[in-house]
């Protein structure tokens, strides 16, 4: 059974971005750096196809360098797009990210005609903490907290440089059954929409093909990589709840307490900077998914 997960509202979303599009020369699309692919809304291109996009691969500092690599080349070999990673709490972003709207919006700056940005992004993706610190940045530099004006939803990082919200919420929109449990698995999605354990075997089933040096790094199996990548999804995660004694009140391991371990480690590096997709297998799950 794959992931089911039917947020409400996105009707509603649909059409206040269609509403804000109109006066927006950049989309920033913010993205999490350990599921890129899964972490995009469709439905988000769909609306903004017009529009120059800026990807910013977030979390960097929590994915695998390596593939985070292979996303930003992905991205940038897009037309009118160009791609970033980053740490949105890393003191400096600013620069970058206007640089880049530069860059895709040539014409645009100026006071005349200021550079009008839409930041978007599903829940958690790390919104809020960008804004924040660019706010903060242009607050530090001027000293002056008037300057930083925020309305309902619009931000001054400049005289001629707005920044705008997402309107509504952009829910995570799963559209092949990876992507469901990746979100999961980064805690994306509400709790109650998936099962930890059938999540928990997806994950391994990714981890064990990738970073079997990191997994037995981490929970000491006593394996080679190459061991552990020919090991069962269910036996591996038996084992790493062996380790680390996630048994029930009889004394056997509990499949539920291994899930919510493995998880729980994902979610919080852990186990290492752990990337769970690439573009090539994005792009293969897609391809599989449509063709379904
Ligand atoms: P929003 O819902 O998109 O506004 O997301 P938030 O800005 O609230 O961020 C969600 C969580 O992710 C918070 O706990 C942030 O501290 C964390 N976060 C955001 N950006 C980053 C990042 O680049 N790296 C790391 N490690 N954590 C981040």
């Amino acid at each position: 059974m794959s992931i089911q997960w039917f947020p409400g509202h996105m009707h509603l979303t649909r059409k206040a971005i269609t509403e804000r599009i109109k006066e927006i020369d950049v989309v920033i699309e913010m993205l999490d750096a350990r599921l890129p692919g899964s972490s995009a809304n469709p439905l988000l291109a769909e609306l903004t196809a017009s529009r120059p996009a800026l990807k910013v691969v977030n979390k960097q500092d929590m994915a695998d360098p390596l593939r985070t690599a292979l996303w930003l080349a992905h991205y940038n070999a897009q037309p009118n797009t160009r791609a970033i990673s980053l740490d949105a709490s890393e003191t400096s972003p600013a620069r970058a990210i206007i640089a880049a709207c530069h860059e895709l919006a040539p014409l645009r700056g100026g006071m005349v005609k200021p550079m009008r940005v839409l930041i978007c992004g599903i829940p958690n993706v790390g919104k809020s903490t960008l804004i924040n610190t660019l706010k903060g940045k242009r607050a530090a530099k001027t000293g002056d907290e008037a300057g930083v004006t925020r309305t309902e939803s619009r931000i001054a990082l400049a005289d001629d440089f707005y920044l705008y919200d997402t309107p509504g919420m952009l829910w995570p929109r799963i559209v092949v059954p990876e992507s469901g449990y990746n979100l999961a698995a980064s805690g994306a999605v509400g709790k109650n929409a998936y099962d930890e354990q059938e999540v928990a075997l997806e994950l391994m089933d990714k981890i064990k093909r990738v970073y079997g040096v990191e997994l037995e790094a981490r929970y000491k199996l006593g394996m080679t990589p190459e061991a552990i990548a020919e090991t069962k999804d269910e036996d591996l995660l038996e084992a790493v709840g062996r380790k680390r004694s996630a048994l029930t009140s009889g004394g056997r391991v509990d499949p539920q307490k291994c899930a919510e371990i493995l998880i729980g480690d994902f979610r919080t590096n852990a186990i290492g900077r752990l990337t769970l997709e690439t573009p090539e297998e994005f792009a293969v799950w897609l391809k599989a998914g449509h063709s379904a």
